[in-house]
């Protein structure tokens, strides 16, 4: 059996799978339509075929104006045209003069020989003239020509995952494919003499298998494609021949019998086949029990697997911590550490030390009057409480008491 001391702290045992999935090399990529690459990751990056923006662009309905122009007030100004947003070129001033302003919209490119635009409230326009009540800074409501972006310049690099902004961003490019990472497959297999496929009527001792169906959705939510073996039972050589299978693909995430029991097998079987053992525990709760490590099926095939402990809310939580910076990693995204947000306790909390505890929690309320706080559940096999909770809190392994009013750190799911 793999050395006891491998029961890492959290902090620890999440920088070394951060360490592993570092060295990972980049998938194979695929060229797809823009808006195929929501939530996947960038292979190539997106460069600005232009400056951003193009020209000189007025943020303000008003007129355009050279600011030292405006002195005394109200100034009166002579009118020499309108420019409008798409205005074609010709129809532009070629320069605004002392005394002089261009009627202009947002949008609209600035013309030269005018610094600032003045926003059309604080102005009056009346045959040919246009009058003033404010003085502008320079600049104001202009947004220079590629001040957002230089043309050539790094829009998306390479490596994430795109969003929104992202792909708006790829659209301002002109970019209508993107070269993404290929999703890699990741294999889930669920051990338990106990567990059946949900399609099965349980006998009265027997447990459906909710673990591969949550796994598989938070493998999706990561990148993954998720490949759902049959349930393995507690018997080492139908466990090894399924887990032999499962490590042919990308990543191997097993659950359930990597606890003390008499038939947690699945580190005893790993070892038979020749498994490098990262970490066999982390001093969390849920999910103590987790094992990650390292697999060689072929000379030149390495495979990661994750040993996640079988209660179903240990399962969740230990791919959130651990097997999703691996998985993202495989999706070829840039390494994300992980953060915690913070939140204000509704109601105190109370626990034993020792461990770092994932909690599933409500975070409620209203704009800026969130709350936070403990659902109440039956421990880590309660996946009723866990789907009412929108979140967990992070109570560190030496506070016994956290007061009502405390902001503490959550972990948003
Ligand atoms: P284990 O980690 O194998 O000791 O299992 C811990 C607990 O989780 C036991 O109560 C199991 O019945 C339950 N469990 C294990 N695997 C699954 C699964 N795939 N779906 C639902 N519950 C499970
Ligand atoms: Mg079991």
């Amino acid at each position: 059996m793999p050395e006891p001391s491998r029961v890492l702290s959290f902090e620890d045992a999440r920088h070394l799978v951060e360490e592993y999935a570092a060295k990972l090399s980049p998938p194979e990529t695929e060229i797809v339509d823009l808006l195929a690459g929501d939530r996947r990751v960038l292979a190539t990056p997106i460069l600005s075929d232009r400056d951003l923006p193009p020209f000189p662009r007025s943020t303000r309905d008003g007129y355009a104006v050279r600011s030292a122009d405006l002195a005394k007030f109200p100034a009166g100004l002579d009118l020499i045209g309108e420019i409008k947003a798409g205005e074609s070129v010709e129809n532009i001033p070629e320069n605004v003069g002392r005394g002089q302003a261009v009627a202009i919209m947002t949008g609209a490119p600035v013309p030269a020989g005018a610094d600032a635009v003045v926003m059309v409230e604080y102005t009056s326009e009346q045959g040919g003239r246009v009058e003033i009540t404010r003085s502008v800074e320079i600049g104001e409501n202009i947004v220079p020509a590629g001040a957002e972006a230089k043309l050539g310049s790094v829009l998306v690099e390479r490596g994430v995952r795109l969003n929104d902004a992202a792909i708006a961003l790829a659209a301002s490019a002109g970019k209508s494919r993107v070269e993404l990472y290929k999703r890699p497959r990741v294999a889930v297999l669920t051990t338990g003499d106990e567990i059946v496929g949900i399609a099965t009527v349980p006998g009265p001792t027997q447990i459906r298998n909710s673990n591969s169906y949550s796994l598989a959705v938070q493998v999706r939510n990561a990148g993954g494609e998720p490949v759902l073996l049959p349930i393995a039972p507690d018997e080492p050589r139908r466990l090894r021949g399924l887990m032999e299978e499962g490590l042919k693909s990308d990543l191997l995430l097993m659950t359930g019998g990597v606890s003390m029991g008499r038939y947690d097998l699945v580190e005893q079987v790993l070892e038979e086949l020749k498994a490098e053992f990262f970490f066999t525990g982390a001093k969390i709760q849920p999910g103590r029990p987790v094992v990650f490590g390292r697999c060689r099926m072929a000379p030149s095939r390495e495979t990661y697997f994750f040993g996640l402990p079988g209660n179903p809310v240990s399962t969740m939580v230990t791919f959130e911590l651990f097997a999703r910076p691996m998985l993202e990693a495989l999706c070829g995204m840039s390494p994300q550490k992980l953060r915690f947000v913070y939140a204000k306790l509704k109601s105190e909390i109370r626990a034993k030390p020792g461990l770092k505890r994932f909690l599933p929690a409500i975070l409620s309320g209203e704009f800026e009057s969130s709350q936070v706080e403990l659902v109440l559940w039956q421990g880590s096999g309660d996946i009723a409480a866990t789907a009412r909770a929108n979140c967990y809190i992070v109570v560190p392994p030496d506070r016994e008491l956290i007061p009502a009013g405390e902001f503490v750190p959550i972990l948003l799911r």
